[in-house]
């Protein structure tokens, strides 16, 4: 069985077809455009290429994007990434074109099955997925389950309440984890000990050359990290956690100060300490694995 899955994200459409053993073609990236029309001509050419350069006919579409969707009415709801989608049937849209049925999940959590089905947490029953960006997105596994709550909106991770800052959060309140461990708070961290790097690329460098301002913000940034692990730990009290996104390469930096302050502050309570905080092996590929899973039968 191969399914056609894609990523939407804010900048790239990003997709490649997915066989039930794991196997896969190469990934596609096309530069979303501003409005629907366009947006429904890229996802039908992308799926037409994909289709066509899979091994044999594919038998379904999964789509992965940011937000709250409505699995009914298979359409987004208020995502921040893919405004131009917003309310419109995508699922029914593709449906009707292909002829194939359309799988759709939020792609945080799609990136949390992939990364126990292919990737870092391969195996897990249980896990917990951090997809560290832009935004703070979450993915609870449990008995090898995507979780998603009586509201189907799954966990929000990224809206826990993490200490008084001054950073207003996309959700209208203040404090959130997203404000202190996003791309912005980690570039913000670099600027503030003296390091001035234009981009993620250049943070990597300036630690890979022993830049001592850049191992403070990281030190910081580690210990944040563990900070709020801890909080989630107290909840979910789960052995596996794998950070996932564009910020997962500063993991093997920092493991040191997360596992610091993860140890600190659960030192009275070692239970809830987890066995093993990863970093995913290929973010780009998460959620496209956690929507091919969708497709395959479930572990019993
Ligand atoms: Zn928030």
């Amino acid at each position: 069985m191969y399914v056609c899955c894609l990523d939407l994200g804010g900048t790239n459409i990003r997709g490649t077809w997915i066989g039930n053993s794991g196997a896969r073609g190469v990934l596609t990236s096309v530069t979303r455009p501003p409005s629907l029309e366009g947006t429904k001509q890229v996802l039908v050419s992308i799926i037409r290429r994909i289709g066509q350069d899979a091994p044999e006919d594919i038998s379904g579409i999964g789509l992965a994007s940011a937000g709250p969707l409505d699995y009914l009415d298979k359409r987004y709801l208020a995502t921040t990434n893919t405004p131009e989608l917003d309310y419109f049937q995508v699922g029914d849209f593709l449906q009707a074109e292909f002829n194939l049925p359309v799988l759709m999940e939020n792609d945080a959590q799609a990136a949390a099955m992939g990364e126990v089905w292919q990737g870092s947490l391969a195996g897990s029953s249980n896990a917990v997925v951090l997809t560290l960006g832009t935004g703070v997105g979450s993915g609870v596994i449990l008995n090898d389950h995507i979780w998603r709550g009586d509201h189907l909106t799954g966990p929000e991770l990224g809206h826990v309440f993490m200490g008084e800052n001054r950073k207003l959060c996309g959700c209208g309140q203040y404090g959130c984890a997203e404000t202190w461990l996003n791309n912005e708070a980690l570039l913000e961290l670099f600027k503030e000990s003296g390091c001035i790097p234009d981009g993620l690329r250049e943070m990597v460098f300036s630690l890979e050359n022993g830049d001592d301002k850049a191992w403070d913000a990281i030190e910081t940034y580690g210990k944040r990290l563990g900070f709020y692990i801890s909080i989630l730990q107290v909840v979910f009290g789960i052995d596996n956690i794998c950070v996932s996104g564009g910020l997962s390469a500063f993991v093997p930096y920092c493991r040191h100060y997360i596992w610091l302050k993860l140890k600190e502050r659960l030192q009275n309570r070692q239970f809830w300490i987890p066995e093993r905080i990863v970093a995913s092996a290929d973010p780009e590929m998460s959620a496209l694995y956690g929507m091919a899973r969708a497709w395959m039968p479930k572990r019993e």
